[in-house]
């Protein structure tokens, strides 16, 4: 049997909504708005315009950031058993976020394990929150300043020759590594962007289809 690998994104894809635009909806001054804004229509890199944002919240507020999305963030139906499925499967899956570690870890704890976790990380020693970024973009990414680079970060892993590759997500910073997947799992954005781009792929809403489609791809 092929070998396969899963890389899963996480805000949007495994919690139901953005946990960055959740926090700053409730913790932020009206300035972020103008610095998503830029992100959205590209005149800013995703790392200086997250970045910037964070650097609005004062550190000081750290339990109160991860404590609200703990008690206010959705993780998608059928994760738990999407997890269990790949354990059982022998899939190694990865979650790849632009998401931050002081609430992608707490979110995902008691799902686990996972075959890596890769996200940004916060920096709360200073005044306010500032964000590092261990996985940048390598020199093989055109696009540049992705924050945390899924395909960067996908061409980083040792992956088995001819090992089939499944990407799941549902926002801009996911086509580049829906491009290079063999089967791709989108939802939303990601699902309109590559019906115009003709990028063969599968819907989802929950994680119990992602599990039905993969099931079918042991079948095939
Ligand atoms: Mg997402
Ligand atoms: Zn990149």
């Amino acid at each position: 049997m092929t070998e396969r690998i899963i890389l899963c994104d996480f805000d949007g894809t495994i919690t139901k909504t953005d946990n960055i635009i959740s926090l700053m909806k409730q913790f932020a001054p009206p300035e972020w708005e103008g610095l998503k804004d830029a992100i959205l229509d590209r005149s800013m890199s995703i790392e200086k315009g997250v970045g910037d944002m964070f650097s609005l919240l004062p550190s000081r507020q750290k339990d109160e950031l991860v404590d609200y999305l703990l008690h206010t963030a959705t993780i998608r139906e059928g994760f738990g058993d999407f997890v269990q499925f790949a354990k059982e499967e022998g899939i190694p899956l990865y979650i790849v976020s632009g998401g931050i570690d002081f609430f992608v870890r707490p979110l995902l704890d008691g799902y686990g394990p996972f075959a890596g976790i890769y996200c940004n990380e916060a920096d709360f020693t200073g005044p306010f929150i500032s964000i590092n970024w261990p996985y940048p973009c390598d020199g093989e990414c055109g696009n540049g300043g992705c924050g945390c680079c899924k395909p960067s970060v996908l061409r980083s892993l040792s992956i088995p020759v001819g090992a089939e590759v499944i990407a799941i997500g549902d926002s801009v910073t996911d086509l580049e590594m829906a491009k290079v997947a063999d089967k791709v799992l989108a939802r939303d954005y990601l699902a309109d962007t590559c019906n115009e781009l003709g990028i063969p792929h599968i819907p989802f809403e929950s994680f119990h289809d992602c599990v039905e489609a993969l099931r079918e791809g042991v079948r095939a």
